[in-house]
């Protein structure tokens, strides 16, 4: 399959030609949230320009296949193995048990990205469901020599490995830093860079998830869970693994020394980074406490896919300050650009051949690093471009199709909303449980049905117009 997508890859530190290990296919990866609370628009930053990614993968032509984790045990305050379990932490806070806990925020989460116009990925497998593959790994690493016991736990061996830190600059220094600011040191680790596999001798009486293993009984370490749950469903090698930039070490970096020592062979080509979004006071964290959610923002008055716009407005390697001020902006923008297609006439037919131009200039802007304002401005340009409205409409459903901005079904809310003036909300609700009673009947082939409510609606002075995205309507 031809492509031309350059895509920057966190481990050669280059913008680079994506190409995948099967022709056609790609097998993405997504480490999944930490379900102790609420993900915070920060986390959600990472998800829409992942989302961004995978859609456009598939508006390429390819075929994705594309797996997460929903982390509901084994992460620790520290990404150092260090500090209380964070869903442990999250259930005492609430008075509930870490699976009510965990129950609750995958909810929320799915409901969350629903708002932000994020697909579900195609398995979404919480770590739980997976204890007897991290054990399985963790005793084959066990047999291989790159895994030891040692005060009960299982650890990784880093010194096995002929070079440990292939996706950051990390030096020992820096690192020796990072251990004197943990919690505490792990005194049973042979090095520093080693990582625990699987915990029994647990610090915490009070764990609730534990399983027997052949270890003793305990529970998995953070980084395990990722290897294990991407090979389960995607098998030896894989095309893309995504996540925050915060993930590159020491989760991925770990990700990469288990999996690679357990395979015995590369293993994952390219590492897809979002940089943080941080708010005025710095980097948004769920651990501080008090950060803003999806569901902040809708008490406040703006629509969740104001939130979508925003993030698309920056590319994707660039750090995101928030300020409401920036919101704001967003949100007129939003509305200017909803408004564009809601003035654009439903009618002619659609000129292929400029389409077909249009669609050539956004594969090229996002082609490039997925540069999703440059979309945004080759859609601009398309509405302004010398082509019927139509085409336009066209043009803007079909690159809506990647940025997942809803703006066709927001210019339609724009234009009821207009010409609804002085017809009341049950009209409205009318109107539209008719058009979705007519889309059934033409699927069904009962056109008479269809032809029957096209002459209900206007016998109520309601016209009906099908289009390529969809049917609309306006009083006669
Ligand atoms: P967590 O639920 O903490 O495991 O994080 C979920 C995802 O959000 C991971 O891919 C993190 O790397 C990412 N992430 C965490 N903080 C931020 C932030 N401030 N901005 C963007 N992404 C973040
Ligand atoms: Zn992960």
């Amino acid at each position: 399959m031809e492509n031309n997508l350059d895509l920057y890859n966190t481990l050669t530190k280059k913008v680079e030609r994506f190409v995948p290990n099967e022709d056609g296919k790609v097998k993405m990866y997504t480490c999944g949230p930490t379900v102790y609370h609420y993900a915070h628009i920060g986390n959600l930053r990472s998800y829409i320009m992942e989302d961004v990614l995978e859609k456009f993968l598939r508006f390429s032509g390819y075929d994705v296949k594309r797996v997460m984790n929903i982390t509901d045990v084994g992460h620790l305050a520290s990404d150092a193995d260090t500090g209380e379990d964070k869903m442990l932490k999250g259930a005492k806070r609430e008075h509930k048990t870490v699976m009510e806990i965990a129950k609750f925020y995958t909810d929320a989460f799915m409901s969350d990205c629903a708002k932000l116009n994020i697909k579900t990925p195609d398995v979404v497998e919480p770590a739980t469901n997976c204890i007897a593959d991290f054990i399985h790994m963790v005793e084959a690493l066990l047999e291989k020599g790159y895994a030891y016991l040692a005060g009960g736990n299982v650890y990784f061996d880093t010194s096995k490995l002929a070079k440990y830190y292939v996706l950051s600059n990390q030096n020992a220094e820096e690192l020796a830093v990072g251990v004197r600011e943990s919690v505490e040191e792990d005194e049973n680790k042979r090095s520093k860079t080693d990582f625990v596999l699987w915990f029994t001798k647990s610090k915490f009486e009070d764990q609730e998830l534990k399983w027997e293993s052949p270890w003793g009984v305990g529970y998995p370490g953070w980084h395990i869970e990722c290897s294990a749950i991407c090979m389960k469903h995607l098998g030896e090698t894989l095309d893309i693994h995504c996540g925050g930039i915060d993930n590159v070490f020491p989760h991925h970096t770990n990700e990469i020394a288990q999996s690679e020592s357990y395979l015995g062979h590369k293993w994952c080509n390219y590492w897809f980074h979002v940089l943080h979004l941080n708010d005025a006071t710095g980097k948004m964290s769920k651990s501080k406490g008090d950060f803003l959610t999806v569901s902040l923002l809708e008490e406040k008055g703006y629509d969740p896919l104001v939130y979508r716009m925003f993030c698309l407005q920056s590319h994707y390697r660039k750090p995101l300050i928030f300020t409401y001020e920036a919101l704001d902006n967003a949100a007129v923008a939003y509305g200017k650009l909803v408004a564009k297609i809601a003035a654009l006439s439903p009618d002619g037919a659609v000129e292929e051949e400029k389409l077909a131009e249009l669609k050539a200039q956004f594969l090229e802007a996002m082609d490039n690093d997925i540069n999703t304002s440059s979309g945004l401005t080759v859609l601009y340009d398309a509405l302004k471009a010398d082509a019927n409205d139509a085409t336009k409409r066209a043009a803007a459903a079909l690159f809506d199709e990647v940025l997942s901005l809803g703006l066709l079904a927001a210019a339609q809310r724009m234009k009821e909303e207009k010409s609804g003036a002085g017809l009341d909300g049950d009209l409205v609700g009318f109107i539209e449980a008719k058009i979705a009673e007519r889309k059934e009947a033409k699927k069904a082939k009962d056109f008479a049905r269809a032809d029957a409510i096209r002459e209900e609606l206007a016998a109520k002075g309601i016209a009906i117009k099908d289009t390529r995205e969809g049917t609309v309507w306006e009083r006669m």
